[in-house]
């Protein structure tokens, strides 16, 4: 099976927007800033798409563009401008940044209830307590999607490619608070088929044009590939998809997989930061 997330994206879409009438009634409409810094393609396509998202749903939202060479004090006092608006419910600050600025400390200065990317170290914090407020979109998607399919995660073997801030250690953190057996691997994982092959559940996040093999692959999986990757003309993922589809139950696809997911999951928790902060 084909796990489409453009289609589960849009069952996401379409409880949000309930959600954004029933907010209505009490006279709010949910904002999202977005923090762009520089002129990075990539970065201005992800910007593009999460405001499309904000429209068709109904998020009123803006973008900070501030130029490649803006200094760290410009970049937190603009963050400390948006903390204080009431129109805006949630602030995503678009990575990477140049190197000058520090990424982490522009993260601290996110209000931890404007975080929709739960980033910030509180609500990191609460997720690795098992108490989830705002977490990290990408790694909620797949948990979203694996509810969808009905997987019970109790017990099962999960193995995750990649531990990084943004979808590794927070989904294993997920995973655990679901009582799933995970195992975390990265670049420096001496015999990476020997963990992939034991995956009930496989995620690959790794950033390497087909790293995963068929070989690589327990007959029956689910496999979340989160890796985007150029490769000539062609966006690919880290999964040899072609290899990989027919020893999966279940395979997402790239693109059309975790990435609509990864957007639908932004606009819930912009509603959830709106109702929570419309509700204290
Ligand atoms: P990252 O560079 O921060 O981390 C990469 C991780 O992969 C590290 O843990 C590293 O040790 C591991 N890794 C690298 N090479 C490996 C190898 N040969 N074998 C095993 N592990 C290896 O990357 P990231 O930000 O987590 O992103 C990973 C990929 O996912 C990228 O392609 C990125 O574009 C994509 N991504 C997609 C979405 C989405 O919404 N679909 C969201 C976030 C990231």
């Amino acid at each position: 099976m084909i796990i489409d997330g453009k289609d589960m994206a849009s069952q996401v879409e379409a409880e949000t927007r309930t959600r954004i009438e029933k907010l209505a009634t009490q006279g709010v409409v949910p904002g999202l800033a977005t923090v762009l810094v520089g002129t990075d393609p990539a970065s201005q396509m992800y910007i593009k798409l999460k405001h499309s998202a904000c429209a068709r749903v109904g998020i009123r939202s803006e973008n900070v563009d501030l130029h490649e060479d803006v200094s760290e004090d410009q970049l937190l006092g603009k963050i400390q401008e948006l903390n204080r608006r009431d129109d805006v419910h949630g602030i995503l600050l678009q990575l990477p940044l140049p190197n000058h600025l520090d990424a982490r400390k522009a993260m601290m200065t996110i209000a931890p209830e404007k975080d929709v990317d739960g980033f910030h170290p509180e609500n990191m914090g609460a997720l690795l307590l098992g108490a989830e407020k705002l977490v990290p979109c990408t790694p909620k998607g797949i948990i979203y999607a694996l509810e969808l399919l009905g997987v019970k995660l109790e017990g099962i073997e999960a193995v995750l490619v990649g531990h990084s801030n943004v979808v590794g250690k927070p989904l294993a953190a997920m995973m655990l608070n679901r009582n799933a057996t995970v195992q975390v691997c990265h670049a420096y994982t001496k015999d990476l088929a020997e963990h992939t092959r034991k995956g009930e559940i496989l995620v690959v996040a790794a950033g390497v044009p087909n790293l995963i093999k068929g070989d690589m692959v327990k007959p029956g999986a689910y496999v979340f590939d989160v890796g985007i990757n150029r490769v000539g003309d062609e966006t690919i993922g880290d999964v040899d998809f072609e290899a990989v589809k027919n020893i999966a139950s279940a395979i997402t696809p790239v693109p059309g997989g975790v990435g609509p997911l990864t957007v639908s999951m932004l606009l819930r928790q912009t509603v959830q930061a709106a109702e929570s902060q419309t509700n204290k």
